[in-house]
């Protein structure tokens, strides 16, 4: 008894030195105005500046109403016979100015900073009338990486614009319907366009109760960052095969390649 006592001691005392000087080298401060104990405090992320204008998301060129797909882009699709199957995409803000609260939340697991980042990509939908949907779906991970990261960032988004974006209505959030069939390369990782798309290729498959969920629904796929759009157009793609009458993307930031 006495020595699991002496030996209980020195590891308590070691957890609160760990934790004070882990505190003291890496204090928790609002990224933005450096208040205390939060990363992004109440007021920063109110005022948070969200983009002015919206681009279409194939092109990248023209602005468009909400972020829908420009009149050049609905062209090309009707000659090639390729039909453009995400219907607009909402970015929420500039890449540059959110990058850093993006990593902190995504590679150095701060888990808290999804509520805040979920909270400005709901504003930015309510800013550009973006419809309501029936639903929202987190853009999936693969189970392997789930387990390594203990959490899909997409889903803890979803959860927070879930819970925002139309106060007193909670959205739901369907995680039952798409996942990531293949362990693809971290696009992040390849710089060439083409190789970005065929990565993905048939990277997603539909659990068997989608159809019936999916058929004639408008949904909002969500995800943290896009580059060029290739996770979101082919989520898409998936979802409008299954039966989806409309999908829109809703991000944080779009990142040049
Ligand atoms: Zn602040
Ligand atoms: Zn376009």
């Amino acid at each position: 008894m006495q020595l699991s006592k002496n030996i209980k001691k020195p590891i308590i005392a070691c957890r609160i030195l760990n934790t004070f000087f882990l505190d003291s080298l890496f204090p928790i401060t609002c990224l933005v105005c450096h208040k205390k104990n939060t990363w992004l405090c109440q007021e920063c992320m109110e005022k948070f500046p969200l983009l002015s204008f919206q681009l279409c998301p194939y092109c990248e060129k023209e602005i468009t109403q909400n972020g829908t797909i420009c009149k050049k882009c609905q062209r090309n699709q009707f000659e090639k016979k390729s039909p453009l199957q995400l219907n607009a995409l909402i970015c929420a803000t500039d890449y540059q100015k959110i990058s850093k609260l993006v990593h902190l939340f995504k590679y150095n697991f701060v888990i808290d900073l999804g509520t805040p980042l979920g909270k400005i990509i709901a504003k930015a939908l309510q800013k550009n009338e973006a419809p309501l949907p029936d639903f929202i779906i987190p853009v999936p991970i693969h189970r392997r990486k789930l387990k390594w990261r203990g959490f899909n960032q997409a889903e803890i988004l979803a959860n927070s614009i879930s819970q925002n974006l139309t106060p007193g209505l909670h959205l739901p959030v369907r995680t039952d319907l798409i996942f990531r069939q293949k362990k693809t390369r971290a696009q992040m990782k390849i710089k060439d366009y083409h190789e970005r798309l065929s990565n993905l290729h048939n990277a997603f498959a539909t659990f068997p109760q989608a159809e019936k969920a999916v058929s004639g629904k408008k949904i909002l796929l969500v995800d943290d960052i896009a580059t060029t759009g290739a996770t979101l157009f082919e989520c898409a793609k998936i979802l409008k095969a299954t039966g989806a009458k409309e999908v829109t993307g809703a991000i944080i930031a779009r990142q040049k390649i």
